[in-house]
Formats: structure tokens, sequence, C-alpha cells
């Protein structure tokens, strides 16, 4: 039985041990340990049985010396203010070792979207808008879609803004559908940013990504791009992906001998996301139980589904050709799976840093609505592609120079930029 994980307290604790390597001040790390600022609302909203139900709303601001805080905002019945902090903390780490300038940031709003109609929906964004307007906006805080929210849901966000400031402000959030103020190229960001990150790891541990196989978990968004750049981008071979099936609500793992055809796969998802089981073995697809994935002949893992999928029992069955672990999921390694990984000398991608792309590309997003022009799909991922080197590259200088894992070296990358932000802005001694 999982004990109850209080997810703040749990980002406190990897702060804290990362501020005690850095040798934090004290005060400095006190800053850093709780958000800036925290703003808990109301919503009323008039449902369509004429009743009048009142949800409950949060914001968190963990951190905007680098600039306006990012994040996103998650619908979810178990929300609470703890979940939102530690997201908020998260993004500020996320954000800095990404070199975004942008700060920490997370909403939701406690409450199931599936009990929602259409409208419904609408009214909870535009009602969570009319409460946090005055706080967010393009140079302060910019939401965008997480658990439970969609790009539909975000271009209601931004015209309720857009009503209340009086002018059209396409940049106050991000994940806004195409058409609607949202950039080319976010599909594919976070798989591929995976893939970039993937390419440089290889270059450091000295593998021939043609000769190199992956085994994925998930087939959502990021697992699909990670898979078609795997194959693509590298040249490499996908030894299976797995995925949640609807109808018989149990995951399984698709392979073949030759490698998995990833848009093939693609093509015979239905809109919930569960392949179709008949045309993949009509296809000559091999169809297994959800956790054999990780029992693969692969030299890379990559997991993109869910948190807790690495952990003391499934690292026991993973093969010993296991050279590299890309977190394409948040927190899909637990802390027992770390230490295996240490003991066995394998190099891990930690997640803030791994899937950072699809945040990258949300910057780029705000970036093109404020100059009202738009980048072609090449641009966006070529700009990507430098953004997630450059940042793979500084974490790995840092684990080389420090001797430390890659995932404290991601912290202290993210920490040290934080801190330089506050100083230089006087922060730390005037207070702000
Ligand atoms: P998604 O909902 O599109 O896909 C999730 C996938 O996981 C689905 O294919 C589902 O079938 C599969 N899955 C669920 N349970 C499974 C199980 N037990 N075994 C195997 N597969 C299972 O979600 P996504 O957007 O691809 O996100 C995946 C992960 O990446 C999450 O941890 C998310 O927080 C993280 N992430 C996503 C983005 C993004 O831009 N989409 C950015 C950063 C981080």
């Amino acid at each position: 039985m999982a004990e109850q994980i209080n997810p703040f307290e749990m980002a406190q604790k990897q702060f804290d041990a990362v501020a005690k390597q850095l040798k934090l001040d004290p005060g400095v790390a006190e800053v850093l340990r709780w958000p800036m600022r925290e703003y808990a609302f109301r919503i009323p909203v008039r449902m369509d049985d004429g009743s009048l139900k009142v949800f409950q709303g949060f914001r968190v601001q963990h951190n905007d010396a680098r600039g306006p805080n990012k994040g996103g905002i998650r619908f979810a019945s178990d929300e609470t203010l703890d979940t939102v902090r530690a997201l908020a903390t998260w993004m500020t780490w996320k954000c800095a070792v990404a070199d975004i300038p942008l700060g920490g940031g997370k909403g939701g709003i406690i409450v199931d979207p599936s009990t929602l109609s259409t409208r419904e929906k609408e009214e909870l964004c535009r009602g969570w808008v009319r409460a946090m307007w005055r706080n967010i906006g393009p140079r302060n805080d910019v939401p965008a879609p997480d658990v439970g929210t969609t790009p539909q849901m975000m271009g209601w966000m931004m015209d309720e803004y857009s009503r209340l400031v009086g002018q059209y402000t396409p940049g106050v959030v991000t994940g806004k559908p195409l058409g609607g103020g949202g950039s080319l190229g976010r599909t594919e960001a976070t798989g591929y940013g995976v893939i970039y990150t993937v390419r440089e790891a290889m270059k450091h541990l000295k593998m021939d990504s043609k000769k190199s196989v992956a085994a994925i978990q998930g087939f959502g968004n990021v697992a699909q791009y990670a898979a078609i750049g795997f194959v693509e981008i590298l040249g490499g071979k996908v030894a299976c992906v797995s995925c949640y099936d609807r109808h018989e609500k149990k995951a399984f793992t698709y392979s073949r001998k030759d490698g998995i055809d990833p848009r093939f796969l693609l093509s015979i998802v239905d809109e919930y996301g569960t392949i179709d089981k008949k045309k993949a073995q009509d296809a000559g697809y091999i169809i297994e139980d959800g956790d054999a994935w990780i029992t693969k002949e692969a030299d890379v893992l990559i997991p993109a589904a869910k948190e807790g999928t690495v952990n003391a029992d499934t690292t026991k069955k993973m093969s010993s050709r296991v050279k590299l672990v890309a977190e394409g999921a948040n927190g899909p390694s637990t802390p027992e799976a770390d230490e295996f990984f240490k003991k066995n000398n394998i190099f891990v991608i930690p997640d803030f840093l791994c899937n950072a792309g699809g945040v990258t590309t949300s910057y780029f997003e705000s970036v093109q609505n404020d100059m009202n022009f738009y980048w072609t799909k090449d641009e966006v991922l070529e700009k990507l592609d430098t953004k997630m080197t450059q940042a793979f590259n500084d974490v790995l200088d840092m684990a080389v120079k420090e001797k430390v894992y890659m995932r404290d070296a991601a912290y202290m990358v993210a920490i040290s930029r934080v801190v330089k932000a506050m100083e230089l802005r006087g922060w730390l001694n005037a207070g702000w």
C-alpha cells in the first residue's frame, strides 16, 4: 500500500538537499522553500440545472525573479493547495534549467471536469479568470493547460482576460488552439525535446544512435513524438510502446521484431488514446502485459506515461543492456530506482530537464503573441533544439564538474540561476 506523500513536503525536501550541497545561505534558502504569493478563491457557477455551485480555485506564484510566472491550471477532484505549491516550485526549477526567462506558477480548481457540461466548463474557466485577472498577464503570470484542461479552455480564458483588460491579449495564456494564438510545433515539442536530450546524452556516452534500441512506456502526446523522433531524427529502433486500453481497463505493451512503426500506431489510436488491438495484431504486433515494456532488450528506456512506474519492483526486470533513461514523464522514477541507476552506472536525463520542451515552446508561443508574428514549424523546432541542447550540456557540465548525479546537477543549475537573478535584482539586500 503506497503511503500518502505530500508533494509539497517532497519538493521542499529535494530543495533542502540541494541547498545544502550548494551551501546556500539559510535566509536565501528560506525564501525559495516557500512560494512568494498564493491565491485561494471561490468561483460561483450557475449550473445547467439552475442551481448555484461554488468551486474552490487556486493560483500559486512560487518565484518570479527570472521573469513572469509560468505554469498550468489543473481541473482535478483531488487538487489541494499543497499540490499546487509543489507544482509551482517545480516550474521555477524547470524554467530555470531550460534557461527561459520565466518563473514558476501553477493553478487549479477542485473539480472533476468530466462531470461538467461544455457551458459549465466555460463558466468555470471564465470565473477563474475573473477572480485572478489583476494578478495574471503576459508580464505577470502566464497560465497554460494541464491535467483536465484543454486548448479550447485556454481560448475561453484568453477571451475573458482580453474583455476585462479591454484589449486583445493572446500572451496571457499559452497552449491555445492553432488559429487562436497557438504555436506550430507545440504538439511535437515535448517528445522531440526528449529526443534532443537523448541525442546529446548519446554523444556523451559514445553510443551510436543508429544501432540503439529504445523501449517506451506510454503512447500519449509525449511518447508518440519521442517514438517518432527516435526513429526519424536519431535513426534508431523502438522495440515497443505501451498504452492504457480504455475497453479492457489495463495497459498493454506493443512490440514487433524489427521495431515498431510509430506513425502506423499513431494512425490506429482512437480519440481517447487507445491503440486498436485488432489492427495492431493484423500488422504483426505482439501484445503483452503493460509492464513488459521495461523488460525489453534496449539501450534506452523512455518512461513517458505516469509517475512512479520505474521503481524497486520494475527495475529488477530491466535488461542489463540499458545504459540511458530519459524521463519523458514527470516523476517516473522513485528514489529506489535512483539508487539502482547509480549502482548500475545508468545515465539519467531527469524529468524537469528531459521534458522541458513543452514549457519552452509555450514560452515561444507567448513570444510570438507579443510580436504578433508567427514562426514556421521548422523555425520553432530549430529554436527548441538549440534551447534543449544548451540546457542538457549546462547540466552535464555541472554533473562532471561537481561529480554529482544528473538529477542533483539539474537542481544545482536551476537553483543557482534563480539565486543569481534574485541577487542581481537586489532582492537579497532590500527585499522585494
Ligand atoms: P497523455 O495523457 O497524452 O498520455 C499518457 C499515456 O500514458 C497514454 O498513452 C496512456 O495510455 C499511457 N498510460 C497510462 N497508464 C499507463 C500504464 N499503466 N502503463 C502504460 N501506459 C500507460 O499524457 P502526455 O501529455 O503524453 O504526458 C505523459 C507524461 O509526461 C505525464 O507525466 C506528463 O505530466 C508529462 N509531461 C507532459 C508534457 C506535455 O507537453 N504533454 C510536458 C511535460 C511533462
